[in-house]
């Protein structure tokens, strides 16, 4: 009986070829590829398939067919053929106020960057070509001296972003051997890097210490032992421990390493005086090392967020880390790449290391990447061309002209009576692991409705637009933080956008 149901239900679906011939999608099967409306037409009767089977199987509709609608099939259908025929990967306008922001591809790059990369993708380059010695050359020659300048490390590798150089770190140091890291700082980050998965994939062996909220340099000295290969500092990129916290310092876990690789030298000094052992080939496969995950990785010191203000490199580096490593595109305002920094002989280690090859960076990664650590030779010129420093520390005033603009754009296309418009005072956040927990003040302009309502809207600007524009939603109204437009055509974009909405609202 249900079954029958069931048969008679989905034999109601519209066949593919009868879909094609509906008007909606008969029309765009003269300009797309006939291919990709096919596909489109399949899947929205899956899409339908799916639905009715659920009802069916919940039981609303189990004494009563399912209704067909064969018209809304054709219309999805329509839509998805559209939607495949556009390039996925396109520009959004960011009005949502989050600089880093890791759905929107993290940092925007400098100008100067972009045309870098440009300059290596449209001919050769020499990627790997020493002109000097006119003989093969090294890619990773390209960004090497400058990360070395920049941070006052001996030595730079950059791979392909900061989760493989975590990974690669802990697969050289730790392989069979012990990491030990504070409980407070397993953290997860955007939802798919782990300390701990990364830890058991890359054949670490994780010693937790300490407690969720407090953990002392004894706690690490007392998990101590033969095998332990690294002391782990993780950034707690996405959030911050307040109140009855305590975590240990790089300088506290630098002295602890320094006093076990001593005892472990005289150790294997006396055994191999006994003769009854031989010495490690490199010291560094017996020593301690300190490494530190610093997650965004800030080059400059930004004074501007007082106590919020990130470590930067140089200072952890000085600390007595013995290894640093952080992103490319978080706070660095570049390109997606993991930057490992530190000794000589360890990041000569790391280079020779087969992982590194399966990671290595693209040439037009490199090219951006080069530019924009070429960018940072002048501080004042990182902060005025790297668009992920300037939009960060952009003040108030900064950004009232801007607000301003797009408040008399929105004013010129929506008369008064179907909405209000006005600029309001509200907070931006860094996003991507940066400065968590600051309150950056903004300005925004805000869109109140008399006609039509702001979810509406923002589903308008987001689903039907060539240039999505992502905006925040307050109570009911829908807002425009200025901090983070990135191109100066955005402001038209946005009131274009909302201009039609309103049309079709009306
Ligand atoms: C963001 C982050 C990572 C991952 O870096 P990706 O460049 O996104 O791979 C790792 N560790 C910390 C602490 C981070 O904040």
């Amino acid at each position: 009986m249900v079954q029958d149901i069931r048969q008679k239900a989905l034999r109601e679906l519209p066949q593919i070829e009868e879909l094609l011939r509906t008007s909606p999608l008969e029309q765009l099967c003269d300009a797309l590829p006939r291919a990709m409306a096919v596909q489109a037409a399949r899947d929205a009767v899956d899409e339908a398939r799916q639905e009715m089977l659920s009802l069916l199987e919940h039981g609303k509709n189990g004494a009563c067919p399912v209704q067909v609608d064969s018209e809304a099939i054709a219309l999805r259908a329509a839509r998805l053929a559209l939607a495949a025929a556009r390039p996925s990967l396109r520009r959004v306008v960011n009005a949502a106020g989050v600089v880093i922001h890791t759905n929107l591809g993290r940092s925007v790059m400098a100008p100067s960057a972009v045309e870098a990369a440009r300059r290596v993708a449209e001919g050769y380059s020499t990627l790997e070509y020493d002109t000097e010695r006119m003989a093969r050359g090294s890619r990773n020659d390209h960004c090497e001296r400058l990360l070395c300048l920049l941070t006052g490390a001996q030595a730079a590798l950059a791979v392909n972003n900061n989760a493989a150089a975590v990974m690669l770190v802990l697969s050289e140091f730790s392989k069979r051997r012990q990491t030990i890291v504070s409980r407070g700082q397993l953290v997860e980050i955007g939802g798919s890097f782990r300390i701990p998965d990364i830890m058991e994939l890359s054949g670490a062996h994780m010693v937790e210490v300490g407690t969720t909220n407090k953990t002392h340099v004894n706690d690490f000295k007392q998990a101590l032992t033969d095998q332990t290969a690294l002391l782990l500092k993780v950034h707690p990129s996405n959030y911050r421990m307040t109140g009855f916290t305590e975590s240990v310092s790089v300088k506290e876990l630098k002295a602890l390493a320094d006093k076990e690789n001593r005892y472990r030298a005289e150790r294997e000094l006396a055994d191999s005086a006994k003769q009854d052992q031989r010495p490690w080939k490199h010291a560094a496969s017996r020593d301690v090392l300190v490494y530190e995950d610093q997650g965004s990785g800030s080059l400059l010191h930004l004074s501007c967020f007082n106590d919020y203000a990130e470590p930067t490199v140089h200072e952890s580096l000085r600390e007595g880390c013995d290894l640093v490593s952080f992103s490319g595109d978080k706070i660095l305002g570049g390109p997606q790449a993991g930057i490992i920094v530190g000794r000589k002989d360890l990041i000569d280690r790391l280079k020779a290391n087969p992982l590194s090859r399966a990671l290595r960076l693209d040439k037009m990664t490199l090219a951006a990447l080069e530019e924009t650590l070429r960018l940072y030779l002048s501080p004042e010129r990182a902060l005025r061309e790297i668009p992920t420093l300037a939009m960060l520390t952009a003040t108030v005033n900064d950004l009232r002209p801007k607000a301003e603009q797009l408040l008399a754009a929105l004013q010129a296309v929506v008369p008064s009576k179907i909405c209000s418009v006005d600029i309001v005072e509200e907070v931006s956040r860094a996003g991507g692991g940066a400065l968590p927990m600051c309150d950056i003040p903004t300005l925004a302009v805000r869109i109140s409705f008399i006609v039509g309502n702001a979810l509406d809207c923002e589903r308008a600007l987001i689903q039907q637009r060539q240039t999505p524009i992502i905006g925040r939603i307050k109570k009911d109204s829908l807002l425009f933080d200025v901090r983070t437009l990135a191109q100066p055509d955005e402001i038209d974009l946005i009131a274009k956008a909302v201009a039609e909405y309103f049309e079709k609202a009306a």
